[in-house]
């Protein structure tokens, strides 16, 4: 190199090149890589103008494959280009490809077009939203512990083929995660996305929780006991773990709801107890619980759906006489919001951290009663005359956490990707005990060390 910089800076060198050869290294170099700068960071060899900024499409353009003679002189020319600008020869320009656009991965059916809600939306630092949309059953994830994910996408569009592979900036969940009907079970996914730490609405968290509904009702009793039974009228329910303690008489008529299913399957209802023994013998055969309540002479269901700030109340009657409201034909009509509604709603909004988007169901008795069933998160379908403002309100929400992701992030300082091992080393000295006159404050805690002799936590030892 410093031969070459000596050679450059020689005039004679200069005037024997061939001609045309410093104005063909002028020429900014299409095939180079970006360089390791941030997109925003200013070189001070940058004197030149900044090259257009390239298209999303235009990024991934394939390069013609260049013979090993010519990439052996185009690298030679890199080196000369280099050194002639360090020499201060010619002008360097920068060349960068920031990743302009932000992806949103929408779980759904096809039928629901996404995309053309979200039509040429832009997110926060001018990025231009990218929607894929496609089915549990379509896609794939693999997760990195550094926090990349990628998703590939399999899905049939008119007909054809579409493969995709991309790394999705948030996701909107709209389908159930977990079905025991047709075997859809796809917590393995929002695992994978939890995992490369993928943004979403509802958390992740919260639909892995929301997975088995006994396990979701366990929080409603929670909330029953801290209300009462007067503002947060929870309907009596028992859980049996398997078949085998299934012999215990409950009141009948009892409905029996098995597994975690939805739209009515699994739900039988028993008049009397031979009728209970039969059901509990096809329970034995599907290695799952089963959960009973009483069966309520019901006058309608009602719905509480809360999306963002939106409340809206919803009460459905059979008219085919069904008991399950849900199967055959109902007629479903919009209600007004009471402030006993919006409690239900809003308290059930707060459990698993929080829900954004979420529904509670709840039965009206010939009574007069109400009996509160379940709560549902992100993947409650989408009822009533007013579905097409309810998706409407479920995109704007998801944009404004984008933008506010994408503000976040372009405001927060820059932080490594991988943890060296000496940062590990830093990162553990951060639950170092804290010492007091050279000792621990609390004698009868020793702390346990890791293989450097760092404190990793408190060991319990008996005190004497
Ligand atoms: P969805 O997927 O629509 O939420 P689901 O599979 O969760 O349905 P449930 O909502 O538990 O099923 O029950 C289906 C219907 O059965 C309810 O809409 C309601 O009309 C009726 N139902 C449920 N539990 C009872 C009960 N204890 N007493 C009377 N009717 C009930």
């Amino acid at each position: 190199m410093n031969y070459l910089r000596r050679r450059l800076s020689d005039s004679t060198f200069i005037s024997n090149l061939p001609n045309g050869y410093i104005s063909d290294l002028q020429r900014p170099d299409p095939a180079q890589p970006p360089p390791p700068q941030a997109p925003s960071a200013k070189s001070p060899t940058t004197t030149g103008p900044t090259p257009p900024a390239t298209s999303p499409g235009t990024e991934r353009r394939a390069q013609p494959a260049q013979s090993t003679g010519t990439s052996f002189f185009s690298s030679i020319t890199n080196v000369v280009k280099q050194t002639a600008a360090s020499a201060g020869l010619v002008e360097q320009t920068q060349v960068t490809t920031p990743k302009k656009f932000k992806i949103l991965l929408v779980i759904d059916e096809a039928s629901q077009e996404w995309a053309k809600l979200l039509r040429g939306k832009k997110v926060y630092g001018d990025y231009d939203l990218k929607v894929e949309q496609a089915e549990f059953k379509e896609i794939n994830v693999v997760a990195n512990a550094n926090g990349t994910c990628t998703v590939n996408m399999q899905v049939l569009r008119n007909g054809t083929k579409v493969i995709r592979s991309f790394k999705p900036d948030f996701v909107l969940i709209r389908q159930h995660a977990f079905s025991m009907t047709h075997n859809e079970d796809f917590r393995n996914l929002i695992i994978g996305l939890q995992y490369g730490g993928v943004p979403s609405v509802n958390s992740l968290e919260s639909i892995y929780n929301l997975c088995d509904k006994p396990w979701a009702f366990a929080q409603l009793i929670n909330t029953h006991r801290k209300l009462g039974a007067e503002k947060f009228p929870l309907i009596e329910q028992t859980f049996y773990p398997n078949y085998k303690e299934m012999v215990s008489m409950p009141t009948f008529p009892v409905v029996v709801k098995i597994g975690h299913a939805h739209s009515g399957m699994g739900k039988v209802k028993a008049d009397n107890h031979t009728k209970f023994q039969d059901i509990a013998s096809v329970v034995a055969l599907t290695q799952t619980y089963t959960t009973t309540e009483p069966l309520i002479d019901s006058k309608y269901d009602i719905r509480i759906q809360k999306i963002g700030g939106d409340y809206k109340a919803y009460m459905r009657t059979s008219i085919s006489g069904n008991w399950k409201t849900n199967t055959g034909s109902a007629m479903l009509e919009r209600v007004a919001m009471t402030d006993r509604y919006k409690l239900w709603v809003d308290t059930c909004s707060e459990i698993f951290g929080g829900l954004d988007i979420c529904a509670v169901k709840a039965i009206h008795g010939k009574d007069g009663k109400d009996y509160i069933t379940e709560f549902v998160g992100s993947s409650m379908p989408l009822v009533g005359e007013h579905q097409a403002e309810d998706r409407k309100l479920i995109a704007d929400m998801v944009l404004d956490k984008m933008n506010s992701l994408a503000e976040k992030q372009a405001n927060a300082p820059p932080r490594p990707t991988t943890i060296q091992p000496s940062q590990r080393g830093l990162a553990r000295n951060t639950v170092k005990p804290p010492l007091k006159d050279g000792r621990p404050p609390n004698s009868c805690l020793q702390y346990i060390l890791d293989c450097n002799g760092v404190a990793v936590g408190p060991k319990p030892v008996q005190a004497n």
